[in-house]
Order: structure tokens, then sequence, then C-alpha cells
């Protein structure tokens, strides 16, 4: 059996965001649509003959400890599974951190998924998402990816077809945006109207791209946006430049665009840097299998 595997952690956008109810454990139930994009993290994990977890990255500032979910995604493995053996991981960072992208749950899905071949556990895609929700709410989409309805707080998913593909540009503004303090701020009494997320999953199972561009929303702009305009200032900057559409994902504040053309997506870039909007702006794309 090999000691080492390399695996791609692919981060996600909302091509839909809702918020149904606050839970009173202090979750949220949520209807979302996910996809997953093909800017991703490189994970790889080397099995050491030792019981000891280490984590190791090229991104400054992220923790290497208990903290980082990489390591509790071993530490969980470890423990249920009474791995006597530990596990070395590298986390080659390219998704933003903080940004609504979910990096740190496909970190996280990511050793579970490798954890599982390295030491032949020969668990099932369901039984690795019973446990990865254990460490966030997002981890058992980031295992299975692709484009999904996510429903309860995250773990009930719906595989959809593929959307049309497309060009994507992702533009995380340089602002640290907390995901509790979203929620938490979120008047979801107050709110008059919800992103038509039934609608979104209709236009993608039509396969069409207009039709899912004029749907496209997220009810946590209403927090976020408000709080920091260069969210509306990134949408427009690629609007002008020949967006279908422009919004926020997640909690934020990475504002994504949807484009038909490469070249109008370039020219959004060179906007949105020039006029210092956000530093971290990447071309990308669904992913797809
Ligand atoms: P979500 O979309 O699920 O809210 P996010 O993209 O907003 O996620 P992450 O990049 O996952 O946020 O990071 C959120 C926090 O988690 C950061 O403060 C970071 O320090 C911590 N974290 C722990 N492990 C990781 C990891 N492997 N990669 C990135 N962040 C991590």
């Amino acid at each position: 059996m090999e000691d080492k595997i390399t695996l791609a952690a692919h981060g996600k956008i909302n091509l839909g965001l809702d918020v149904v109810r606050r839970l009173e454990n202090g979750y949220h139930e949520v209807r979302m649509v996910m996809q997953s994009v093909e800017l991703a993290d490189t994970v790889t994990l080397k099995r050491l003959p030792e019981d000891r977890i280490l984590v190791r990255t090229d991104r400054r500032g992220l923790p290497c400890n208990e903290k980082n979910l990489a390591f509790k995604a071993a530490g969980l493995m470890k423990e249920i599974y009474s791995l006597g053996d530990g596990v070395e991981i590298f986390l080659e960072k390219r998704i933003p951190i903080a940004a609504g992208m979910a990096g740190g749950s496909a970190d996280c899905a990511a050793v579970l998924k490798g954890m599982n071949i390295l030491f032949g556990l020969g668990l099932s895609l369901e039984e690795l998402q019973r446990e990865g929700v254990k460490l966030g709410a997002d981890v058992p989409y980031c295992l299975s990816r692709g484009c999904a309805l996510s429903e309860g707080i995250g773990e009930k998913l719906t595989v959809l077809k593929a959307p049309p593909s497309c060009v994507l540009l992702l533009a995380k503004p340089d602002i640290s945006v907390s995901t509790k303090y979203v929620y938490e701020n979120l008047k979801l009494k107050e709110l008059e109207h919800h992103p038509d997320i039934d609608g979104i999953v209709r236009s993608i199972e039509a396969g069409s791209l207009e039709g899912l561009c004029g749907k496209l929303e997220n009810v946590l702009e209403s927090v976020t946006g408000r709080e920091y305009p260069v969210i509306g200032e990134i949408e427009r900057e690629m609007e002008e430049a020949g967006a279908l559409r422009a919004i926020m994902s997640g909690s934020g504040p990475t504002v994504f665009g949807i484009f038909r053309e490469r070249e109008a997506a370039k020219r959004a870039m060179k906007g949105i840097r020039e006029k210092n909007l956000a530093k971290e702006v990447f071309l990308s794309g669904f992913q797809t299998y």
C-alpha cells in the first residue's frame, strides 16, 4: 500500500443561498445551491510510523495546530478508527482564507478521503459524510463536490446536474468577515424577499446559463454587502466588463462573476486590480467530473 497521497481540495461558490430559520442550537437551516470551482488547494498526506499529526502549510498566518480543520480531520479519523500510526499533512493553499469559499472544509474533506485510502479503511462516501458533518456543515458537500442542493444545516444533499460551463472570475477584497457575525446580523423576520432556490435548481436542470444568471442570489449579501460597499463595487466592475451576473459567495467577502467570454473576464480582472478593489483575483471555472 502507498504511504503517500496527493489530493485536490476544490473551493466552492454558492449559486444561491437562503436562510430558512434559526435553530435553537445556534445553527441555521439553509437552502443553498453549491458549485465547486477549479480553484483548489493541494493536500498531500504521508503516513507516519508514529502516533502523531503534523500539519504544514505554505500560507503564512494559517494555524497548523488543532485549530486547523485538516488537523481536526486527522484527529477524528485516528480516534474513531483507533489508528496507532500518524500522518503528516502539507497544505498548498490557493483558495483565499475566510472568504466564503469553504477552503478549510475542502482541506478537511481531503484529509478524511486521504486517510480512508492511506489506512485502507474502506469507508463509503456516506460514512465519511456522517463523520465529516461533526467538523463543519460544509464538509459533507466538500466530500462529494460538483453541483448540489444543500439543505438542513448542510447535511442533506441532492446531487444536481452540472450547469452549463462558463468563465468564472473570483475576487476576494482585502477585508475579514466573520461568518458568525453575518448570520447573527441577518434580520430574517424583516426580509421581504428570499432567493428563488427552486428556480435556480430548475434553470440548472434546463441547462440555461442566462436563466440561471437571472436568478443567482445570496440572502447574506444583505448583511455583508451593506457593511462593505467594496462588494457592490466589484460586482459593478464585473457586470460593466460583460459578466452575465456577479454576486457574493457564502458569508463573503468573495464575489464571483459569470462570463461567457474569457476576454471580458480578463477585462474585469484588470479593472478590479487597477482600482485596487481586490488583490486576490482568479480566473476559474466550474469544476465538473
Ligand atoms: P465557509 O465558506 O465554510 O464559511 P470560509 O471560506 O469563509 O468558509 P475558511 O477559509 O474555511 O473560511 O476559514 C475560516 C477560518 O477557519 C479561518 O479563520 C481559518 O483560520 C480557519 N481554518 C482552519 N483550518 C483551515 C484550513 N485548512 N484552511 C483555511 N482556513 C482554515
